[in-house]
């Protein structure tokens, strides 16, 4: 099957990198989400981050209006009758997501394929709300999207080989490395970074440092990019706490309790840098 119109739901950080890459790649692209106001948020990210490929030289002027001429906003589901493709990236609860994936079955057209970008949550189970679990696939995008190379590629247990080897296809005409993972708890990516993340913020919990001095052990200490605490901040914090309670339930271990101060924090709504203060405070 071949892949043109593509549907992403959910105009937040990741949603929005999303649609950028895939209209870049020449796909025709509607960005979803509830309200207007969010789409305009979504399509604000976007311009920005293309009008710095215009000033630093990689892009045209024309080419960012070409860009930008595929990208539709939406804010009904009605528009996913006619894609081949839905792009799931509103926000990481199951309760929202089986509800968004039943909607879109009763919507898209038969051949379309719906992923999620979920950052954890079984992909067996959303599929398990629709009527074509075959044609469901986990698509974990990296943050920020428009610069991290992987796509975490997740099977659920009805993932059909032939969707598994389009999405595989459609990952890599997005200049992006796919990466074949079963569907358990947190894939690989965040069964490993999350209790990392999550360890990082009792040690400040503890006291045992300052999330300066934590986030600077980490960084020159292990080379990391960002320190986890930085790291948290930008994944939001939200977003952290849903992933350790996934891993919690999934694995039915304490080892993935999460850290009391995330819950105060997400309970504050200080959810990181989208929200203008998490560990750190942003302008
Ligand atoms: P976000 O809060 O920035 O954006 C979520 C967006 O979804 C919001 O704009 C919200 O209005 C919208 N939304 C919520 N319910 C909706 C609905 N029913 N229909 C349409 N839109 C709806 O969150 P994010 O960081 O972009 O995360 C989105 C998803 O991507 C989550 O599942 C998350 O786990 C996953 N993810 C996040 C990261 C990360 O680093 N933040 C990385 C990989 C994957």
């Amino acid at each position: 099957m071949k892949v043109e119109k593509v549907m992403v739901i959910g105009a937040g950080q990741m949603g929005s990198g999303i649609a950028q890459v895939c209209a870049m790649a020449g796909y025709q692209v509607l960005l979803n989400d509830l309200k207007p106001e969010y789409t305009d948020r979504g399509f604000g990210v976007i311009n920005k981050n293309l009008s710095r490929q215009v000033e630093k030289g990689r892009m045209s002027e024309d080419q960012k209006k070409e860009i930008l001429n595929r990208l539709t906003a939406s804010t009904d589901f009605q528009d996913a009758g006619r894609v081949d493709l839905v792009i799931e990236a509103a926000v990481e609860n199951m309760e929202v997501k089986t509800k968004i994936f039943a909607q879109l079955d009763e919507i898209a057209p038969a051949h379309a394929i719906l992923a999620s970008n979920t950052s954890s949550l079984p992909i067996t189970e959303i599929a398990a709300a629709t009527k074509r679990p075959e044609k469901v696939i986990g698509m974990h995008f990296m943050n920020p999207v428009p610069v991290m190379k992987l796509v975490e590629i997740i099977r659920g247990l009805a993932t059909s080989d032939q969707v598994y080897q389009t999405i595989e296809d459609m990952t890599r005409t997005l200049s992006k490395v796919p990466v074949e993972v079963n569907d358990f708890p947190g894939f690989v990516s965040n069964r490993v970074l999350m209790p990392m993340i999550n360890e990082a913020i009792y040690t400040l919990y503890e006291g045992v440092a300052s999330k300066e001095a934590i986030d600077e052990v980490m960084k020159l200490g292990m080379n990391h990019p960002m320190g986890p605490l930085t790291l948290a901040d930008f994944i939001g914090l939200d977003t952290c706490l849903y992933i350790m309670e996934t891993l919690h339930e999934g694995f039915g271990d304490d080892k993935y309790r999460p850290c009391p101060l995330l819950r105060k924090y997400v309970k504050a709504g200080w959810l990181g840098k989208k929200t203008g203060r998490g560990f750190y405070v942003y302008e």
